[in-house]
Protein backbone atom coordinates (compact mmCIF):
# COMPACT_ATOMS: atom_id res chain seq x y z
CA UNK A 1 0.00 0.00 0.00
CA UNK A 2 0.74 3.55 -0.72
CA UNK A 3 1.28 6.09 2.34
CA UNK A 4 1.48 10.34 1.81
CA UNK A 5 4.34 11.20 3.61
CA UNK A 6 2.87 14.61 3.54
CA UNK A 7 5.92 17.14 3.56
CA UNK A 8 3.59 19.48 1.73
CA UNK A 9 1.69 19.54 5.31
CA UNK A 10 4.83 20.15 6.65
CA UNK A 11 6.12 22.93 4.68
CA UNK A 12 2.68 24.91 4.85
CA UNK A 13 3.53 28.03 7.32
CA UNK A 14 -0.68 28.55 8.29
CA UNK A 15 -1.37 24.70 9.06
CA UNK A 16 -4.07 25.36 5.83
CA UNK A 17 -3.93 22.07 4.60
CA UNK A 18 -6.87 19.82 6.10
CA UNK A 19 -7.43 16.24 5.32
CA UNK A 20 -10.36 15.53 2.80
CA UNK A 21 -12.35 12.93 1.90
CA UNK A 22 -10.32 11.85 -1.60
CA UNK A 23 -7.44 14.46 -1.22
CA UNK A 24 -5.44 16.77 1.24
CA UNK A 25 -7.69 20.17 1.11
CA UNK A 26 -6.31 23.82 0.93
CA UNK A 27 -8.30 26.32 3.12
CA UNK A 28 -8.69 28.59 0.18
CA UNK A 29 -8.95 31.78 2.89
CA UNK A 30 -6.10 30.74 5.07
CA UNK A 31 -4.12 29.99 2.20
CA UNK A 32 -1.69 32.83 1.85
CA UNK A 33 -0.17 31.77 -1.42
CA UNK A 34 3.13 31.67 -0.08
CA UNK A 35 3.69 28.50 -2.74
CA UNK A 36 5.90 26.60 -0.20
CA UNK A 37 3.55 23.26 -0.34
CA UNK A 38 4.13 23.20 -4.59
CA UNK A 39 7.88 22.43 -5.03
CA UNK A 40 7.69 19.44 -2.59
CA UNK A 41 5.26 17.49 -3.97
CA UNK A 42 6.72 15.23 -5.98
CA UNK A 43 3.48 13.82 -8.17
CA UNK A 44 3.48 17.65 -8.94
CA UNK A 45 -0.86 17.36 -7.30
CA UNK A 46 -0.54 20.96 -6.12
CA UNK A 47 -1.74 23.85 -8.68
CA UNK A 48 -2.43 27.50 -8.24
CA UNK A 49 -6.69 27.59 -8.91
CA UNK A 50 -5.87 29.42 -11.54
CA UNK A 51 -3.28 27.18 -12.85
CA UNK A 52 -5.15 24.07 -12.74
CA UNK A 53 -5.76 22.11 -16.16
CA UNK A 54 -9.22 21.67 -16.98
CA UNK A 55 -9.27 17.85 -15.88
CA UNK A 56 -8.54 18.43 -12.20
CA UNK A 57 -11.29 20.92 -11.78
CA UNK A 58 -12.88 18.33 -9.97
CA UNK A 59 -10.93 19.03 -7.22
CA UNK A 60 -11.44 22.92 -6.63
CA UNK A 61 -14.76 21.78 -6.95
CA UNK A 62 -14.53 18.95 -4.34
CA UNK A 63 -12.48 21.21 -2.26
CA UNK A 64 -15.41 24.11 -2.22
CA UNK A 65 -17.63 21.70 -0.97
CA UNK A 66 -15.54 20.23 1.78
CA UNK A 67 -14.54 23.83 3.03
CA UNK A 68 -18.60 24.78 2.54
CA UNK A 69 -20.12 21.66 4.74
CA UNK A 70 -17.76 22.12 7.61
FE1 LIG B 1 0.21 26.68 2.75
FE2 LIG B 1 -0.97 28.04 0.80
FE3 LIG B 1 1.66 28.36 1.25
FE4 LIG B 1 0.75 26.08 0.19
S1 LIG B 1 0.65 28.12 -0.78
S2 LIG B 1 2.27 26.26 1.85
S3 LIG B 1 -1.22 25.86 1.24
S4 LIG B 1 -0.03 28.92 2.63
Amino acid sequence: AYVIAEPCVDECPVDCIYVGERSLCIHPDECVDCGACEPVCPVEAIYYEDDLPDRWRIHAEDNARFFSET
